[in-house]
């Protein structure tokens, strides 16, 4: 009886216990990825995530028929498709690694119960996770609200195991069950084609998730403490859509990480290493906070944020989302994310924050807009940091703390490298001006090619009265409390 591998957020074939559990079977296997946008609850990927996931499927598709392993697309009802094609196959074992969104464990949770019933044998496996959410708890057994002593405790417990090689010897099931073409599910949006950028800025797939950790261990590693919150440098690994996707495992980067810094390879520091290992370590406490918060992606974690007094603006929200606030560092960010499907860290926390507090936008207006356009929108990750910037999450930035976006442009992009790569129409104003163009006299701006209100926009909120009134908005929230 054949084995059926269901690959979900575990696009690999190296360190991928499902896999490897399959393979150490001995039996025929055949591997299955489904496109379920169907079931309840279940979050469809945005449109970055939807032209990254064409990419890495081709990739895998071609890593597994290395190995002699065809591999199935369905698309529908998971709930549905996996028990049909376990029985159509007669399986005897099926395998997949576990992912932690409600709706999913939900669906996995169904197959796993009907499989068992029928005998095909159902095997769940940790992959994705270095702790599992629910395996990290305080001395008085609770789960954790902080992430400081969320991670020394993750820390304090056993040592994440060695990544698995990829299976060597493997026997593909001779008679592959019928395939949807890959072309037909039309992934990558063909109107408005805005992929170019995004496809010149990566390669998906194990291969380029490998070759990005190798580049970023080798050139970019030594430093990241004091670099990382640095958006006009390589300060970052821009490993998170590879993560996301599964292209390669936390297991994987984490003894990667560990070998270079302690057998002198890489000119990182110990304290890079924390640093960066710590990183890792907000990815696990996202999940630890789904696992206690599943619906974080709706709701605020702390309910008295439920009367906050939030001023739609859909004209607003528009400037905020084609980088056109007139806040320059604002608009680099909001366009290196349409441009390249990602933007760094630093810069999500000051778009962030504009958003919610300079525009009194609701958080969950940005969390959408981020689902859609960043290739590693995170079911954990991205709902829990907009409730950090927000102030309405577990271990958030308090609210009265409001990012001055011209501030943190000055400090982290002194140069204006960041800015003039995104806003390109500032490019000729002098460094000093860069970062709040409304204040540069007139003959340099004219100098500079720039009409405030034409060639670039005016702020669409004044600095300072944004964040006055944002802070009013909090008082009224108190007050009303
Ligand atoms: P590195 O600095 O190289 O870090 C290594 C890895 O650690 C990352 O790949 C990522 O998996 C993890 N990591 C780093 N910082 C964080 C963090 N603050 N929280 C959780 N994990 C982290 N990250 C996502 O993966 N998906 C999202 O959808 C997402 N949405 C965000 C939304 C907002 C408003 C903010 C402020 C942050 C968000 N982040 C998200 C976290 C963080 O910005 C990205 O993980 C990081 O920028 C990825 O770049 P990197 O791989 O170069 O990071």
């Amino acid at each position: 009886a054949p084995a059926l591998v269901w690959f979900r957020d575990d696009l690999r074939v190296a360190d991928n216990p499902a896999l490897t559990r399959a393979a150490a079977s001995g039996r025929p296997m055949v591997a299955l990825y489904v496109l379920d946008e169907v079931s309840p609850g279940i979050r469809a990927p945005g449109g970055a995530r939807r032209w990254w996931l064409h990419q890495s499927l081709t990739a895998l598709a071609a890593d597994l028929a290395r190995l002699g392993i065809a591999l199935v697309l369905r698309r529908g009802a998971a709930g549905a498709i996996v028990p049909a094609l376990a029985t159509a196959l007669g399986a005897g074992l099926v395998t997949w690694n576990r992912r932690y969104r409600a709706a999913e464990i939900e669906v996995d949770r169904a197959v796993k119960a009907e499989l068992a019933a029928k005998g095909h044998a159902p095997e769940s496996f940790q992959a994705h996770l270095l702790h599992e959410p629910w395996s990290v708890r305080s001395k008085v057994d609770e789960p954790f609200r902080v992430f400081t002593p969320f991670w020394r405790s993750a820390c304090a417990g056993a040592e994440p195991r060695a990544p698995l090689p990829a299976p060597a010897r493997v026997r593909g099931l001779q008679t592959v069950p019928a395939s949807d073409r890959l072309e037909d599910w039309a992934l990558t949006p063909t109107r408005p084609d805005w992929s170019g950028g995004i496809a010149a800025a990566w390669t998906p797939g194990e291969a380029g998730a490998a070759a990005r950790l190798k580049t970023f261990l080798d050139d970019e590693f030594a430093g990241y403490a004091e670099r990382r919150d640095r958006p006009d440098l390589p300060s970052t690994s821009r490993l998170s859509p590879h993560l996301a996707f599964g292209e390669i495992s936390p297991f994987q980067i984490r003894r990667a990480a560990c070998h270079a810094v302690e057998s002198g390879r890489s000119a990182a520091s110990r304290r890079d290493l924390d640093k960066f290992l710590a990183e890792l370590g907000w990815r696990e406490f996202s999940y630890h906070l789904l696992g206690q918060f599943p619906d974080m992606e709706r709701r605020n974690i702390q309910p008295r944020f439920d009367a906050f007094p939030w001023q739609p603006d859909p004209e607003l929200l528009a400037a905020w989302q084609r980088g056109r606030t007139g806040i320059p560092m604002v608009d680099a960010g909001m366009r290196q994310l349409w441009q390249t499907g990602w933007m760094h860290n630093r810069v999500r926390m000051i778009c962030g924050s504009f958003l919610v507090k300079h525009l009194l936008q609701d958080w969950r207006a940005g969390e959408a807009w981020f689902h859609d356009t960043l290739v590693d929108a995170d079911a954990a990750s991205n709902p829990a940091s907009w409730q950090w910037v927000a102030g309405s999450g577990a271990d958030a930035a308090p609210y009265f703390r409001v990012f001055n976006p011209v501030l943190q442009g000055e400090k982290f992009d002194p140069d204006g490298a960041y800015v003039r790569r995104f806003v390109p129409e500032l490019a000729g104003l002098p460094s000093a001006y860069l970062h709040a163009p409304w204040t540069a006299p007139a003959a340099l701006l004219a100098a500079a090619g720039i009409r405030l209100g034409s060639t670039y926009p005016r702020p669409v909120v004044d600095v300072a009265a944004g964040r006055d009134r944002a802070l009013a908005a909090f008082d009224q929230l108190k007050s009303s409390q």
